[in-house]
């Protein structure tokens, strides 16, 4: 089945271990990083069983690409979900009652009130839980209608085999997965975290706009995500692009349902390249040909960032995840925290929250190796080397900051004892010796420590000030505009009893290159690119659907003209053998004519 409905060789990691136990009748708990493969996990115990299997998903999106991908096998699949009209839902239902599809996708809302009787007298063999982290408070991503699952799966007549599967989770979440839903000793595995084809990199631009664009120009003809932290972000990012001439749709909760769909598809569809995205836009989304995602800002936790990064090089060609850091970011995520512990009143989550806000600045914000703390965030014990990071490729070097950390401080010492407060940009000026309106009208030109890192670029001295906050030698107050304070901690710094030190990129270092570029883009990789498109839009499905890129790039290395030959092309089963089969080995065949004439 692996190889006749999906056309792959061999199981990755994981797989038939989870087949076996599904087959054996045992429910599971599988955590497997996006992009492993998870589906086909459920996808062909389902194919075996008798029985139907019930898959429930939160995400609208993501059942139709899983339809539209089985039904391109010739596999039977349907989708009940608030897309449907009334007439398309009561034929599905008749249609399911006829016993007609072996998988049947479901949005957890779609299982209450009547219960399971939509079911009566068919027989469930296996009932999927996707994205089972939403059912937990602890998770990142908690859904109220999760919790209709467990009634559900007890309504059935007969016990079916009950599997959740998520990308991340914690030990807290994992033990709340089991216990919410009701598995009963379920076989357990938790994958690998890491995915090698993943270039990681952190960046702290001085323009983030600027720096965007020029990744996007670097990135030109590959499709990716920009993702950002607000829906303003969004819409000035995605307006900003747009003028200039990029082929960016954007999507945030904001928008009508219809103009999501719309750019949601353009995005799918390769219409457009770049998706310009809060985290709405995601989960669910299978597109499996995402070359880069950028964060714009700085998400609330790891589990978030690998979450939406790992949207990229799903189907395991090199693909690039940067983030771009400014302290700024950090305290926006504060204020959210805050501002929705307000709403839920649980102090208990906000410090939890908050504490995993702690360990995402300190991914962003460290020297260590970027791999190593993401995997050891999920408990993992990596190395402490990837070379496939930015901080693998930079050379750090360590530098004593003391006096450039007392100089600051005592800046803000100074201004204290004028009863001012400034943020860090006043601060970076008086102490770079400016004599802009306000600090001469305040005759802050006056103070001993006006000037006196003149000879420091504006970067460095930020830089010098967001280490101190990080690490509470000084702190920041106040709402829109924070301002600089003093903590505890300062004294030390002050008095000479600390001496600091600092990571610091080497001046002569090389600029961190880009690992692992997926395969440059030959004349046969665009023509069956082309080929795809043209087969695509026939069928009315996404490219991916039809081929992934990694298919793509395994005929340009393989160059099958057979029907036997192309079939052992990674990817391409029985059906689409028969389906795809003579237009690619054909396209192939002029190509190797041609070359060899
Ligand atoms: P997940 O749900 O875990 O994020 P998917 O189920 O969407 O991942 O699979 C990601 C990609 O990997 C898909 O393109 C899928 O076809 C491919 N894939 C899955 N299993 C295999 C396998 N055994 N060999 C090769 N490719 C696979
Ligand atoms: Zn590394």
């Amino acid at each position: 089945m692996l190889k006749n409905v999906f056309g792959y060789e061999t199981f990755r990691r994981g797989q038939e271990e989870v087949i076996d136990a599904l087959l054996g009748g045992r429910d599971a708990l599988v955590v497997m990083p996006t992009g492993a493969g998870k589906s086909l996990c459920y996808q062909i115990p389902a194919l075996l069983m008798d029985g139907i299997s019930i898959i429930i998903s939160p995400l609208i999106s993501l059942m139709k690409d899983q339809v539209r991908s089985l039904r391109e096998n010739e596999a039977a699949a349907a989708f009940i979900n608030s897309s449907l009209s009334y007439d398309e839902y009561l034929q599905t239902m008749r249609r399911v009652r006829a016993g007609e599809y072996k998988l049947i996708y479901i949005a957890p809302e779609r299982l209450s009130g009547e219960g399971a009787t939509w079911l009566d007298g068919l027989k469930v063999s296996l009932v999927v839980i996707d994205e089972a982290h939403c059912v937990s408070q602890w998770g990142h991503d908690f859904r109220t209608s999760y919790m209709q699952i467990a009634p559900f799966i007890r309504s059935l007549p007969l016990h079916p085999v009950a599997t959740a599967f998520t990308a991340t989770a914690t030990e807290r979440v994992k033990t709340d997965i089991v216990r919410a839903l009701g598995l009963r000793n379920p076989f357990h595995i938790t994958t690998g975290f890491d995915r090698p084809n993943l270039y990681f990199a952190v960046e702290k631009p001085e323009n983030k706009m600027r720096s965007l664009k020029k990744h996007l120009r670097r990135l030109k003809n590959k499709s990716g995500i920009v993702y950002c932290l607000t829906r303003r972000y969004v819409e000035d990012i995605y307006a900003e692009l747009a003028a200039d001439g990029f082929a960016a749709a954007r999507y945030h909760a904001g928008l009508s349902p219809e103009e999501r769909r719309e750019n949601q598809d353009d995005f799918i569809y390769d219409r457009k390249t770049i998706m310009v995205a809060t985290n709405a836009f995601g989960m669910g989304i299978d597109k499996s040909n995402v070359s880069f995602v950028i964060h714009y800002n700085m998400p609330k936790n790891i589990e978030s960032y690998y979450q939406e990064a790992g949207r990229a090089g799903r189907d395991g060609s090199g693909a690039e995840c940067i983030l771009f850091y400014s302290y700024a970011d950090v305290k926006t995520s504060e204020f959210l925290i805050e501002k929705s512990a307000e709403e839920s009143g649980s102090a208990e989550l906000k410090d939890y929250n908050l504490e995993l806000l702690k360990y995402m600045t300190f991914y962003a914000s460290g020297t260590d190796c970027l791999r190593e703390r993401l995997l050891a965030y999920f408990g993992e014990k990596p190395p402490n080397y990837c070379g496939a990071c930015s901080n693998c490729m930079t050379r750090f070097e360590s530098v004593d900051i003391t006096v450039d950390a007392q100089k600051i401080i005592s800046c803000v010492y100074r201004l204290k004892q004028r009863n001012r407060r400034f943020g860090k940009t006043m601060v970076i000026q008086i102490l770079r010796g400016s004599r802009n309106s306000k600090i001469v009208s305040e005759k802050l030109d006056s103070l001993t420590v006006w000037g006196i890192m003149k000879d420091s670029s504006e970067k460095a001295i930020r830089g010098v000030i967001d280490f101190l906050v990080l690490n509470g030698y000084l702190a920041t107050s106040g709402g829109d505009y924070p301002s600089l304070v003093e903590t505890d901690k300062s004294g030390e710094i002050i008095f000479g009893k600390k001496p600091l030190e600092m990571m610091m990129p080497c001046e002569d270092a090389p600029p961190a290159s880009t690992a692992a570029p997926p395969p440059a883009d030959t004349t046969l990789f665009v023509t069956l690119k082309a080929l795809r498109a043209e087969l695509a839009a026939a069928a009315r499905v996404p490219a991916y659907i039809i081929f992934s890129d990694a298919a793509l790039y395994a005929m340009c290395r393989r160059l099958p003209v057979t029907r036997e030959s192309f079939l052992e092309i990674p990817g391409v089963g029985a059906v689409k053998a028969e389906k795809y089969g003579d237009a690619f080995t054909g396209a192939i065949r002029i190509y190797k004519n041609r070359i060899t004439v």
